[in-house]
């Protein structure tokens, strides 16, 4: 039987590296949402749209059309309008204007729609900050992931150091704490621990214990 598996929390506390290895094991879909929110501003961004008039976002979101695919390396890749923007989506020109879109309800709705239909067959790892609590309340496994604002600033700026992305550490660090008040304290899904989620906090733990951690308590789902 496969089973969907939700996984919430703050930002850069391994979420997506540890929900794709973890789809890898299982041979589960791995969905990264904060990627379709991340293409959603850069849109916006590159067409100068001003999400706060509602006829420009309204004829903007029908004009967004945001898949996956996998590239030949087998390689989860963000694909919007055709266009490949994995790395475009990542740049900090898009991460400082990712949350205050984020909380557009007209965007969530349309982006949430499209995850609830994604991950009806089942056999889906899907990461983000409202998966356990709107998206897939029923998933049958949910984690909310936490660690110090330290260890995941030295983690996100490592990871941009080696995408070639220089940014300072307090720049790192002013933009992961900017993104978590936004993401926690919107009216709209706020970011919070679903009442059934099981609480991982990643601060001392490896990569490879993470994705361990997790697997065993879907093992014990699926059985
Ligand atoms: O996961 P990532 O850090 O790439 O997400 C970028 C941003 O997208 C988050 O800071 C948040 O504002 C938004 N997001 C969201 N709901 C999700 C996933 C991401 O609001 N399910």
């Amino acid at each position: 039987m496969k089973i969907n598996i939700a996984i919430d929390g703050y930002s850069s506390c391994g979420k997506s590296s540890t929900s794709k290895k973890l789809a890898k094991k299982l041979h589960y879909k791995y969905i990264d949402t904060g990627a379709m929110y991340r293409a959603v501003t850069y849109y916006f961004l590159q067409h100068k749209i001003d999400w706060k008039n509602e006829n420009q976002l309204t004829d903007a979101l029908n004009h967004i059309h945001i898949n996956f695919q996998l590239n030949e390396w087998k390689e989860n890749r963000t694909v919007l309008n055709g266009e490949d923007v994995e790395e475009a989506i990542r740049t900090m020109e898009v991460s400082k204007k990712v949350s205050e879109v984020s909380t557009v309800s007209a965007v969530r709705k349309m982006l949430v729609e499209q995850q609830q239909k994604i991950a009806i067959d089942k056999g889906v790892v899907m990461d983000g900050r409202d998966i356990g609590t709107v998206v897939l309340p029923n998933a049958e496994l949910k984690i909310f992931m936490t660690a110090g604002i330290e260890v995941r600033t030295k983690r996100r700026w490592l990871e941009l150091q080696a995408n070639g992305i220089d940014l300072t550490y307090e720049e790192v660090k002013n933009n992961l704490e900017h993104r978590d008040l936004i993401d926690s304290t919107r009216l709209d899904s706020p970011l919070k621990q679903a009442s059934d989620a099981l609480l991982l906090d990643t601060s001392e733990m490896r990569l490879e214990e993470q994705i361990e951690w997790i697997y065993s308590k879907a093992l014990s789902k699926i059985n």
